[in-house]
């Protein structure tokens, strides 16, 4: 029952925020746009206060439910463990094994450092959400958009004008290198051990893990009824259980309730533990820590003037000649490049994008693309104004 509930929610959440990523017509609302303010790493950098006491109350009380039923990236990789499960069709499917504690920790000190230092290139990469959104923009979304042009040939010629073509652009080679290198490494990963990814390289996992330790519901042995088959375990996507010893570690389980279900025993339950509540309390400062000593820099405040007041300008002069030809020899050669319309100023921007392309999907005009290198190093794959299609 559990896991038909945690299904049925992960499969519509999932559904629904592809959906907001595909959408090119606007048949979902801009409410919709909540599935995205629900994810943990924009909320972080949004600051969103209401949401982030929401998630990590939501682990300190039930464990990893983030990563069961709300991160798309998280049941992306379901998905494909699925389709590896049905073709391999092999019973023995995970072995525990050992916690990749150094790996993992590692990889959040350095996503943690890359982004007090401003390189928020390694923030968007490992950001799962942003990571997911790209899959969709650059992977998913153009197939989408074939299928919707192969529909309207085909009605149209039927004199049924249901669908309309749409052009289909190349949004930036190395987003799309990167989107397609995520979706071969991750999906590889989740098609020989399920939750690999979720627990040796994701930061978000890292720390949700760690306060999945401290929480209220647990998954348990009930020891009088376990005979220690080792069911669980090969069940288990997490690689979390070890039958033989009768312990889970708690900080991988992802609360799929996988285990639960096979166990013909039931002699696995999911139930509260009374202990360790106060302790769970005080991770909280972590997030703290990273918005109070966050570097300021004053000369990215002069950057942004500079960037707003020729942007105005550009755009002016762009908008007088848009029935001309526009490249190559309109082209300007700027010292600073043209942020997205809504970006405030360019240090905000800078620090707040994590890359997820939604703009980039949502653009009509096909304006907003990834950029290269054009903010740095640091700044690949945020998005930046180009006016080789259109205009804004
Ligand atoms: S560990 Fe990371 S990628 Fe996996 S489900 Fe959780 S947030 Fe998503
Ligand atoms: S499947 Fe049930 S009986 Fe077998 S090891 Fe797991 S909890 Fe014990
Ligand atoms: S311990 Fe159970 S609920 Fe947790 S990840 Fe493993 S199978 Fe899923
Ligand atoms: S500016 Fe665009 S790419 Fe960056 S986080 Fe916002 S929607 Fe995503």
């Amino acid at each position: 029952m559990l896991k038909k509930i945690r299904v049925t929610i992960s499969v519509l959440l999932f559904s629904l925020i592809t959906l907001y990523f595909l959408d090119f017509s606007g048949f979902l609302p801009e409410s919709f746009s909540v599935l995205t303010d629900i994810q943990f790493i924009p909320a972080l950098l949004a600051l969103n206060i209401i949401i982030l006491i929401a998630l990590v109350a939501l682990t300190v009380i039930f464990g990893r439910v983030y990563c069961s039923s709300i991160c798309p990236m998280g049941i992306y990789q379901d998905i494909v463990a699925w389709f590896s499960k049905k073709i391999l069709k092999k019973k023995k499917r995970y072995t525990y094994s050992k916690a990749k504690i150094v790996l993992r920790w590692s990889v959040l000190g350095a996503t943690i450092i890359a982004f007090l230092f401003g390189f928020t290139f390694l923030v968007g990469l490992l950001d799962p959400y942003g990571a997911y959104g790209r899959l969709v923009t650059h992977i998913f979304r153009p197939a989408y958009l074939a299928g919707n042009n192969f529909l309207e040939a085909i009605f149209s010629s039927f004199n049924n004008y249901s669908f309309y073509k749409v052009g289909i652009y190349s949004l930036g080679v190395s987003s799309i290198i990167i989107a397609l290198i995520t979706l071969l490494v991750i999906g590889f990963l989740a098609w020989k051990n399920g939750r690999t990814y979720c627990n040796t390289i994701c930061p978000v996992g890292t720390t949700l893990g760690f306060l999945s330790r401290f929480s209220l519901f647990k998954i348990q042995f009930i020891d009088d009824k376990c005979n220690m088959c080792g069911l669980c375990s090969m069940k288990c996507k997490a690689s979390c259980i070890d039958a033989k010893n009768k312990v889970i570690d708690h900080n991988r389980c992802v609360t799929c309730f996988n285990c639960i279900e096979v166990c013909h025993r039931d002699a696995m339950k999911y139930a509260l533990i009374g202990s360790k509540k106060k302790k769970a309390v005080e991770t909280a400062p972590a997030f703290s820590y990273i918005r109070e000593d966050k570097p300021k820099d004053e000369s990215k405040r002069r950057f942004l003037s500079a960037t707003l007041i020729t942007s105005i300008a550009a755009g002016q002069l762009l908008a007088q000649t848009v029935t001309e030809p526009l490249l190559p020899k309109r082209e300007l050669k700027r010292k600073t490049p043209i942020a997205p319309p809504g970006a405030l100023n360019f240090d905000h921007f800078r620090e707040k994008c994590i890359s997820c392309h939604l703009c980039v999907s949502k653009c009509p005009s096909h304006v907003i693309k990834p950029a290269f290198l054009e903010y740095g190093l640091g700044g690949v794959m945020q998005p930046k104004l180009y006016f080789d299609h259109g205009f804004c």
